[in-house]
């Protein structure tokens, strides 16, 4: 079994898309603040005029959801691309939980020392539990699996019209600098007879973006997990993201953007739906 991240199969099923790679600046306003951590705002939309068949009242999918197949990108566990480290962590014991605070507390600790701090002083004597727990919450997503997520939430509807949630809004940490990028993800998709509630497209953003990250991965994973669970006509996923390593060190371009997207089926293929898509996100 294998926990990294899959990319060197590109073959399987997922073809990208011209602009999936597509990463460019865009200098707009100041970034979004970090207010509101922990609330997910998201507002969804439907195209065309809105189907009698509400996604809201959907009725389940027979008891089969419980036991949701899991395709070939995500591990059986339902985890999706986690190393093996993250897997220890989910099984670990409440002491060793306290152990890995500790051993994080004390590399703070270090790192306090090597900048030229004194760790003792007053104000720096919590701080590296503080960060340690923090660290921990900032990186929660590896401890959730995309089949805890998604489980009770798949519905057999009769809806195969655009589905968009956009501006979710997910704070994540660059892989490469430890330091946070903050943005708004926008999915959309085209149901075949199965759809996923609402809330849940939010719930797998932040699952994935609650790990260490690179942009264009986030973007991706998100996209080719729904693809894989949903079996839907296509999928299309746009994240605008500021990246502080980018904004407070190096280049120093406070105002500029990063955007990522990655189109999957009906969303690759076909311009008009692509640009159908891209209007909701845009508007
Ligand atoms: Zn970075």
């Amino acid at each position: 079994m294998s926990y990294h991240w899959r990319s060197s199969k590109p073959e399987t099923m997922v073809t990208k898309s011209l602009t999936d790679t597509d990463t460019m600046s865009i200098p707009t306003s100041p970034a979004t603040t970090a207010a509101n951590k922990d609330s997910i705002p998201v507002s969804p939309v439907t195209s065309r005029p809105p189907s009698p068949l509400s996604l809201h009242v959907a009725k389940p999918l027979e008891m089969k959801s419980a036991q949701l197949a899991l395709p070939s990108h995500i591990d059986v566990d339902g985890l999706s691309w986690p190393s093996i480290g993250t897997k220890q962590r989910l099984n670990e014991t409440e002491e060793e939980k306290s152990q890995r605070i500790a051993k994080i507390s004390d590399a703070v600790k270090t790192i306090l020392e090597c900048i030229g701090e004194n760790p003792n002083r007053e104000g720096l004597f919590k701080t590296p539990e503080r960060y340690a727990k923090a660290l921990m919450f900032f990186s929660k997503g590896y401890e959730e699996n995309i089949k805890d997520v998604v489980n009770d939430a798949l519905f057999d509807e009769d809806h195969e019209e655009m589905v968009v949630v956009k501006d979710i809004e997910v704070f994540s940490l660059c892989e490469h600098h430890l330091v946070p990028f903050t943005g708004k993800i926008s999915i959309g998709y085209i149901p075949n007879r199965r759809v996923l509630g609402l809330s849940k497209l939010a719930r797998i953003a932040e699952m994935f973006s609650r790990r260490l990250q690179v942009q264009e991965r986030l973007t991706k994973q998100i996209a080719i997990t729904l693809f894989e669970i949903l079996k839907p006509q296509g999928v299309a996923v746009v994240m605008e993201a500021s990246h502080l390593c980018m904004v407070m060190r190096g280049v120093q371009k406070p105002s500029s953007k990063t955007v990522t997207s990655y189109m999957l089926g009906r969303f690759r293929d076909d311009p008009k739906t692509r640009e159908e898509f891209l209007t909701f996100v845009r508007t």
